[in-house]
């Protein structure tokens, strides 16, 4: 089933389960800056929520806000029994530190997944894993590339990956050309989280069987969006960009709420 199709049928699922419950999960959206890229973001969170029965509340503070009022914000919503799940929309100013943000928030309403404790699984890559099992492609003993090792997508897509007993191989900024290119020939499973444009192209030969999962989201000059792997590779699964993986993350997050929602203490 293709991404689109497959979403849709996610996010109606998850409208009916929500209203046959009878109540509302909350969403709660911090963000800090009044960014072009941040405000798209958070429109399209906040209409997703919306399509599906979620109440999402945006907190908006000015980019010169300090960290202690953000945190102040913080511990308010963790203590609030009316919000489910918290987020903290990135990138923060440079004056207030990431790391404290993201540990601020309760674990049990990290639907992000960014809290070391988190009872969430990232967005992007439990998306992906949920949708390759969705779609029965096997993973226990398959050869699992992921390129990239960032903390939001690749380190925790490794251990995803690592926990349906695929053989990982985490690839990055120093690992050489030569190298990349015999991994990816031998790979049955690609995930591709680097921001390059066709970062895996036709000088990578690729097995006809391999699925190929494109994380990447490259700004062109015209503002289309292009992926990390040039299409059309003709293998058995390559997921589009766009089209794609954004739409299995902003799905996750739908369902991270309603878990929360659910299960939260
Ligand atoms: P990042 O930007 O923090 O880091 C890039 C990673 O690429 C690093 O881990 C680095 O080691 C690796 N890398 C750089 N050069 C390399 C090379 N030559 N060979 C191998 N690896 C190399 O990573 P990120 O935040 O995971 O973002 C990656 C891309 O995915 C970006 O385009 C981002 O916009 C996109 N993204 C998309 C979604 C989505 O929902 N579709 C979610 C998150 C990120």
């Amino acid at each position: 089933m293709d991404i689109k199709t497959y979403v849709l049928k996610r996010k109606q699922y998850l409208k009916d389960k929500i209203t046959r419950d009878g109540g509302t999960p909350s969403l709660a959206i911090i963000q800090v800056n009044d960014d072009f890229a941040s405000n798209k973001y958070i429109a399209g969170k906040i209409n997703d929520a919306k399509e599906v029965g979620i109440n999402a509340t945006l907190i908006k503070l000015p980019e010169t806000t300090a960290m202690e009022v953000v945190l102040r914000k913080i511990k308010k919503l963790n203590k609030d029994p009316h919000i489910n799940g918290i987020i903290v929309q990135l990138p923060l100013p440079k004056h207030i530190d990431e790391n404290i943000i993201k540990e601020a928030i309760s674990p049990a309403k990290d639907v992000d997944g960014f809290h070391p404790l988190s009872r969430f699984k990232a967005c992007t890559p439990l998306g992906i894993v949920n949708y390759l099992k969705d779609e029965g492609i096997k993973i226990s003993g398959k050869n699992v590339v992921i390129i990239g090792r960032s903390n939001i997508v690749g380190k925790p897509a490794a251990l995803l990956f690592l926990a349906e007993d695929g053989n990982v191989t985490v690839l990055h900024s120093r690992t050489k050309a030569e190298d990349l290119k015999r991994y990816v020939a031998n790979a049955d499973i690609i995930v591709v989280a680097v921001g390059r444009k066709h970062f895996i192209n036709d000088e990578h030969t690729l097995k006809k069987s391999a699925v190929l999962v494109d994380v990447g989201i490259n700004r062109n000059d015209d503002g289309s969006l292009t992926g990390d792997i040039k299409p059309g590779r003709g293998v058995f699964l390559q997921t589009p960009v766009p089209g794609g993986v954004g739409l299995l993350t902003r799905l996750t997050l739908l369902e991270n709420v309603m878990e929360a929602y659910l299960h939260g203490i």
